[in-house]
């Protein structure tokens, strides 16, 4: 099968903005993709060409794929630059340098599907010294093939941009429609083994039978059960007729797959922690006595000398490394509460309460230093709830679950009836804004993520304080709505300098944020952070002197460690 079929399904899908005749257009050719194309196409539908968990990765970066489109055309990476400039987007640069070219070439290959995505396979799979160059031969060995509208996606699929607005839910709807089953079955499947491209695999060969038989498999992430909110203890402790209250640690959820010796690790995204953490996979192959599971916890990060729990941002330093593990271990070392098991030696444990769940937890490992169940707590009475809440805050950590005793391990959605996060409810906070950053892609020549200043009353300056690129709309559908276009004009002439992308702004303009909780900063200027930080609204009347103070920060942060009442 051509690529040019599949550039021209993503020009279609480009084009509309409506869900249906997405979703209708990719089950139509789904139908027509023959089964060995299935799995491979399915995943470049959602832009990607390994299933999001996949430890395997493009790393092709603007840099390199700038000169892959000179060379492949004929021209200087400066021009490829200068037009990039102009679009913003890589893939239309692409386009249109292929365009330009196109008269002056005859010997051209068309292009497969099966190619084009084994060529993109491979790139990922270059590594050492030397991969850079044999990374750039492979997409210039592509582009020079392909058709100026092939160019655009084969550019923009590398780069991890496809941006034709297919959303997981449309490819999950195309498949029911494509092979007359029903969508809910399609989600099961995916949901203990997200990867379309396997689900619609066994939608075409196996039907809803296939899809009713489908397992977990360790060493494939299953997506988890979320949390609810509660607004109090006491609301959420009268939600459910048996629960049990564990501590909400403020660190990474990871959902651990073992089978015989070997160990992978995944965060709530999905996202393969493995190799980023030596020292959970040696605990898990010691700690754990069964040979095929996969179970969840929280790991947090202690400090070294004191054994107190460190702010998760500290932690999160060691998500994405890739250097210098060995000494990040030492400097963060790391606590594994495990709270869940979802399979056992063949048997997914889904269907089972989280009573029995925890039982089978409990006999399937053996506490270590460095791995333990969570800290939990059985009771009805609201007092030593109350103080199990306080306690859980006083030792660092974000607040209680209460969680149903009875429930079933339901993935996906916060559906009602699971687990119910508790957390103290934060006031907002009057901030300047300090900073900005120059957006890419449809935002070019907007600015986006917003610095955060708290005001330092002893020097009057501003500290750095969060990072905010939440509450933004890009375009206003109800009055009070506040665009990125608002946001540019108003900030564009208190711009002081420019560097990088990044612009430092003089504070004048004062925003309401609210937030999910303050922590320790190691990297901003007035030494917290807020986390998750969202926009509520602009405050015109607030002049500069009106922002709310670092020490305003210090006393909120105390309130929410339960060490202060508010
Ligand atoms: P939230 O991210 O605020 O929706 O809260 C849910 C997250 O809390 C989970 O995804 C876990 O990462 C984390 N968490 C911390 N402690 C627990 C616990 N005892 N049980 C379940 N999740 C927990």
């Amino acid at each position: 099968m051509k690529y040019a079929e599949l550039a021209g399904l993503y020009e279609k899908l480009e084009n509309t903005s409506s869900k249906l005749a997405k979703r209708d257009a990719i089950a139509d050719f789904l139908r027509k993709v023959p089964t060995d194309l299935i799995p491979g196409v399915t995943t470049l539908m959602t832009g990607k060409v390994f299933p999001a968990w996949s430890e395997e990765e493009l790393g092709v970066a603007n840099q390199l794929m700038i000169r892959a489109i000179a060379r492949s055309v004929g021209t200087k990476p400066s021009d490829v630059s200068s037009k990039f400039r102009e679009t913003g987007d890589l893939g239309l640069t692409a386009e249109q340098f292929a365009q330009e070219k196109k008269q002056r070439t005859l010997l051209k290959k068309e292009l497969t599907i099966k190619h084009t995505f084994e060529t993109m396979q491979s790139i990922a799979r270059q590594s050492g010294p030397g991969s850079q160059d044999r990374k750039m031969n492979l997409i210039v060995a592509l582009l020079s093939h392909a058709k100026p509208k092939e160019a655009r996606y084969i550019v923009r699929t590398i780069l991890q941009t496809l941006r034709v607005g297919v959303a997981e839910g449309i490819v999950r709807d195309a498949i029911a429609v494509a092979f007359k089953v029903d969508p809910k079955l399609v989600e099961a499947a995916w949901f203990l083994r997200p990867d379309y491209g396997e689900v619609a695999r066994i939608a075409k060969e196996s039907g809803e039978s296939g899809l009713r038989a489908a397992k977990a498999k360790v060493g494939m992430p299953i997506i988890p059960l979320l949390a609810e909110k509660a607004p109090s203890l006491e609301a959420a402790m009268k939600a459910y007729e048996n629960f049990v209250i564990e501590y909400k640690y403020d660190g990474m959820r990871i959902q651990i797959h073992k089978k015989d010796n070997r160990v992978a690790l995944f965060t709530r995204r999905l996202e393969n922690v493995t190799n980023a953490f030596p020292d959970i996979v040696k605990l898990c192959k010691k700690a754990i006595k069964e040979n095929r599971v996969i179970m969840e916890g929280e790991a947090i990060g202690l400090n070294p000398k004191t054994g107190r729990p460190m702010p998760f941002q500290m932690l999160s330093t060691r998500i994405k490394r890739k250097h210098d593990i060995e000494k990040a271990v030492r400097q963060i070392p790391v606590q594994v509460n495990l709270f869940d098991i979802l399979y056992l030696n063949g048997k997914t444990l889904f269907d089972m309460a989280l009573r029995d769940r925890f039982e089978i937890l409990k006999k399937s490992f053996v506490p270590e230093p460095g791995i333990k169940l969570v800290d939990r707590l059985l009771t009805e009475d609201p007092k030593k709830a109350e103080e199990f809440y306080r306690k859980a805050l006083s030792d660092g950590q974000e607040g209680v679950m209460v969680k149903n005793l009875d429930a079933l391990y339901v993935s996906g959605r916060r559906v009602a009836g699971g687990w119910l996060k508790v957390k103290p409810v934060m006031e907002t906070l009057d901030l300047a804004i300090i900073g900005a950053a120059w957006g890419t892609g449809k935002r070019t020549g907007q600015l986006g993520s917003y610095i955060l200043g708290c005001r330092d009353p002893t020097t009057g300056d501003f500290l750095e304080c969060g990072m905010l690129g939440t509450g933004i709309k890009e375009k206003k559908t109800k009055p009070g709505d506040i665009t990125l276009e608002d946001m540019t004009r108003m900030l564009r002439p208190n711009i002081i300098s420019e560097k990088g992308g990044r612009v430092r702004i003089k504070p004048k303009i004062i925003i309401e944020v609210a937030y999910e909780e303050i922590q320790k900063s190691p990297t901003y200027s007035s030494g917290w952070a807020l986390r998750f930080p969202r926009l509520i609204r602009l405050r015109p009347e607030k002049g500069i002197g009106d922002a709310d103070s670092v020490q305003r920060i210090k006393h909120l942060y105390n309130i929410q460690k339960g060490k202060t009442s508010s």
